[in-house]
């Protein structure tokens, strides 16, 4: 067992601890530049050449091939949901780490071996819960998003990402000094599909499609008293009118769609005024991307009809589409072998939740490691992995940055 894998886990744990055992450890919050602070302590510790950029992607570089350029990266996050777990991201920050670390010793032990670096990432504000939209860092290191938008992002309070990160401190001026060749993330399920399998790892080579509806409602505020129930325009009625028609679509479609509407703001919000502004941030997730389009016509159709007799408006804020991606098969096929040649079980799957593998892969070939996760428990202080289960995904990581630093 690697218990310095463990006791990082269990460090990591504590900044940003919340009383339930889970971790509140949301981007550019103090938490977020403490949980950086350690993290690029243990780089330092491990002779990594520490770099930030000037969206707040750290980088440690182990240099094992000076005379080239060529960087494999590997990575996830330290940033968390409001109800996040132990594991989601910093399980593949710290697993990265110590995997760097061996791969660099293994590199000392055999001169020569190492044709190219090996960098150690932590993107920024990959959850998406304080600053939306998710992915932000690697999105931006991707080139598919722009710096200056990404930095003009806000809260729920008006503060940018630039001004948050400048106040941790974490709002760097380095680019990754390398070109990167590959990209190797290791992350925990997220859902029940490996422990369902009784597989120990999963090779991941795409995933599903998303399609994120942002709808406003627009009514009129007035008085919840004296004013006459037909002369309301209440917005809030409207959206949950819009919520239970989402679900019943979804149910009614067969398609096996997952769906939510897991976010809402109301305006404004005070128990004596009919609301008169409500947000309400939908999802449709399938495995094929024309279903995802389809279901929000469908929803979208049906929406305005349904909420047409209240007197209520809609205005589509966000209509941001992901489609499927594949995954670099040659990262897949060598996952798969190193799993076999360490004696562990694996098999091919695709990613419902989105991953910054999946945001660098359209720079560079990106690979997805998955370990199982108990009940398929996320975002939640309920997130669990079983420690071994733990050890055997350091342990294939390992295994594929040594081969993705070694090969031809
Ligand atoms: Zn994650």
């Amino acid at each position: 067992m690697s218990s310095v894998l463990h006791d990082l886990i269990a460090a990591f744990a504590r900044i940003g601890a919340t009383p339930d055992g889970g971790v509140c450890r949301l981007t550019a919050t103090p938490e977020d530049g403490a949980a950086r602070s350690r993290l690029a302590a243990e780089m330092v510790h491990r002779r990594l050449g520490l770099h930030v950029d000037a969206i707040g992607n750290m980088f440690g570089i182990a240099a094992l091939a000076p005379s080239s350029r060529e960087a494999v990266i590997v990575g996830s996050h330290l940033d968390s949901q409001p109800t996040g777990g132990r594991y989601d991201g910093v399980y593949g920050v710290l697993a990265g780490l110590l995997a760097v670390e061996a791969v660099a010793l293994r590199a000392a032990a055999e001169p020569g071996k190492a044709r190219r670096n090996l960098v150690l990432a932590n993107w920024t504000n990959e959850e998406g819960a304080r600053f939306q939209p998710s992915l932000t860092g690697s999105s931006v290191f991707a080139g598919t998003l722009a710096l200056d938008a990404a930095l003009a992002l806000t809260d729920g309070e008006g503060q940018t990402l630039g001004e948050a990160l400048g106040a941790i401190g974490c709002r760097g001026t380095e680019d990754l000094p390398l070109e990167p060749r590959c990209y190797v993330e290791l992350h925990v399920e997220q859902g029940a599909l490996l422990e369902e399998e009784g597989v120990e790892i999963g090779v991941v080579t795409g995933c599903w499609a998303a399609r994120k509806l942002s709808l406003i409602f627009r009514g009129e505020p007035s008085h919840t008293g004296p004013t006459r129930m037909a002369r309301r325009r209440d917005a809030l009625r409207a959206a949950a009118r819009a919520i239970e028609l989402h679900y019943q679509l979804i149910e009614a479609s067969g398609s096996g769609a997952h769906a939510s509407a897991a976010r809402i703001t109301v305006y404004p919000n005070s128990p004596n005024v009919t609301p008169s502004q409500v947000q309400v941030w939908f999802e449709f997730r399938h495995e094929e991307a024309a279903m995802t389009v389809a279901l929000g016509e469908r929803f979208l159709a049906g929406v305005r009809t349904a909420i047409e007799p209240l007197g209520v408006d809609i205005e589509i804020a966000v209509d941001e589409r992901r489609g499927t991606a594949a995954l670099d098969p040659q990262g897949a096929a060598l996952t798969l072998a190193s799993a076999r040649d360490l004696g562990l079980s694996a098999m091919e799957m695709k990613t419902i939740a989105g991953h910054d593998a999946l945001a660098l892969n359209r720079r560079m070939p990106a690979s997805l490691i998955f370990v199982p996760s108990h009940n398929g428990f996320s975002h939640t202080p309920a997130e669990f992995t079983e420690p071994a289960a733990l050890d055997k995904g350091l342990a294939v990581l390992t295994e594929v940055l040594w081969r993705r630093v070694t090969d031809e």
